[in-house]
């Protein structure tokens, strides 16, 4: 199966010469033509660039170079993500026919590393979602079972690696979207601290928020392209001068005495009993591993829904208003004589769809004079308090643990008419988010329906290295690992 194999199983048989980088992407591609109509997980195929970049990591490889890191693998990019002469439309039909001009600094990077880029992933229109049901254009299924959502917004980038149409893919994470749809896909999905990866060329969503990370089948691959997009861009003011470690380096390493806080919080009534099941047996195979496992409290993870949910739709309220239909976009005359203002509403009544109207209209209200000091400015407040609280049990542990999600998959149409349920199902993966802190989440095993559930483990800002370390150590003895079936 070797659309299935790990990025580091890719590059040991092209190391040995036993395949092509040509043969292993046109049978990427292959498998793309063969399941993405079933699937949905790619709205663009870039097949002329992708096969140009295998023939250049093999012409590199008879030539004796030395190798890349990631010469010949094939890796698929969200659709958030700017890829030069590529369709970027976030999903959203406001870019429709948008093709970006320039690149993502993290795109260009993967280029540089050999890496062979197939296609841009469906997602949530602009990331905003858990289910990628809000793409403009069609809905991605999760391979598991094609009844259920791959989660989102990632979910294209999530399934294309979940059902082996690329070995590794980018995607972004606001307040989930890139654990949460690895969780509900038996993937490996790793959210750098903010700051660790420049946002140049990021379609933007909340700015304070949003990060690009990766995936993989295995959290090797998720480090290994992880450490190829890190690091400070010019481009980018909040990119960190923090030096890059080699994070694959951590994968391996005896995990012996680390200490590992339990979020009791994550434990409550919320939780499936078959997701806490497997939790608890992933807290099991961590102290087999001779980790002292330890309770802890988050008393702020009650408020960090609302918390999140008030800024994110802040912040998109202010991004989103360039979309206005003069420089770029979708734009809809709607009569022969409209004045800009009449153009500039009617291109945004049919550019978006209901959520990113939605979250405008909230984060609009939450803006203005009346609503700032009760909604924005407490939101900051309580933003500070959840990133204070995890800050201090961080003092006292290595990593914190929490199941990614409450559940399995959900139901594709599940939440179509209560998206206020959808949001709730995030409240793991926000606290995070808002301290902007490093996060993994690594296969804990399968639901009692058989879906893939996923472990988080959240690390100090810029400790990647540890929170990969530990996922590493757990994915090599997790009940997951022995029983992967290959959706
Ligand atoms: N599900 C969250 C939201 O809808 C997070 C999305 C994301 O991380 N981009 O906003």
């Amino acid at each position: 199966m070797l659309s299935f194999e790990t990025v580091d199983e890719l590059l040991t048989r092209l190391a040995r010469g036993e395949a092509t980088a040509r043969a292993i992407t046109e049978r990427a591609l292959a498998r793309i033509d063969a399941r993405n109509d079933a699937l949905g997980a790619f709205l663009a195929v870039t097949r002329d660039d992708a096969l140009a970049a295998a023939d250049e990591a093999d012409r590199d490889r008879a030539r004796g170079d030395a190798p890349k890191k990631l010469a010949g693998v094939p890796i698929a990019i969200k659709d958030a993500l700017c890829m030069k002469g590529a369709p970027t439309t976030a999903a959203s039909r406001v870019l429709a026919n948008y093709v970006a001009p320039y690149e993502a600094t993290v795109v260009t990077r993967l280029r540089a590393a050999g890496a062979v880029l197939v296609g841009k992933t469906n997602m949530d229109e602009f990331a905003m979602g858990s289910s990628t049901e809000h793409s403009a254009y069609f809905p991605c299924k999760n391979p598991w079972d094609t009844t259920r959502t791959p989660g989102g917004s990632s979910g294209g980038s999530a399934v294309a690696v979940a059902a082996g149409m690329a070995t590794a893919a980018l995607g972004s994470d606001t307040g989930g979207s890139i654990r949460q749809p690895a969780a509900y896909t038996g993937t490996v999905g790793l959210k750098p601290t903010y700051g660790r990866v420049s946002r140049y060329g990021l379609v933007a969503f909340a700015s304070s928020l949003d990060q690009v990370g990766s995936f993989a089948t295995d959290v090797r691959g998720a480090a290994r392209v992880l450490e190829v997009v890190a690091g400070h861009d010019p481009h980018d003011a909040t990119s960190s001068r923090e030096p890059v470690p080699t994070f694959e380096a951590s994968c391996g390493q005896d995990v012996r005495a680390l200490r590992i806080g339990v979020l009791t919080e994550s434990l409550g009534d919320g939780l499936a009993p078959d997701a806490r099941a497997s939790f608890e047996g992933a807290l099991e195979a961590l102290e087999g591993l001779g980790c002292t496992v330890s309770r802890v409290s988050l008393p702020s993870l009650r408020h960090a829904v609302a918390t999140y949910y008030v800024l994110a739709t802040a912040e998109a309220s202010s991004n989103l208003s360039r979309f206005d239909g003069v420089r770029y976009g979708v734009r809809v005359m709607p009569t022969p004589t409209a004045s800009l203002g009449e153009m500039i509403g009617a291109s945004r009544d049919q550019g978006f769809g209901a959520e990113v109207k939605r979250r405008i209209l909230l984060g609009t209200f939450v803006l203005t004079a009346g609503a700032f000091e009760a909604y924005y400015l407490k939101a900051q407040k309580v933003r500070r308090i959840v990133r204070d609280e995890l800050l201090a049990l961080l003092a006292g542990v290595d990593v914190l643990v929490s199941p990614t999600a409450p559940t399995e998959a959900f139901a594709l149409g599940a939440h179509d008419r209560d998206p206020l349920a959808m949001y709730l199902s995030d409240v793991f993966t926000l606290p995070a988010s808002l301290a902007g802190l490093p996060a993994l989440s690594v296969p804990s095993g399968l639901s009692a329906g058989g879906l893939p559930l996923g472990l988080q483990i959240v690390g100090r800002p810029f400790d990647e290295a540890t929170v990969v370390r530990v996922g590493a150590a757990f994915e090599a003895v997790s009940a997951f690992r022995a029983s992967r079936p290959r959706p």
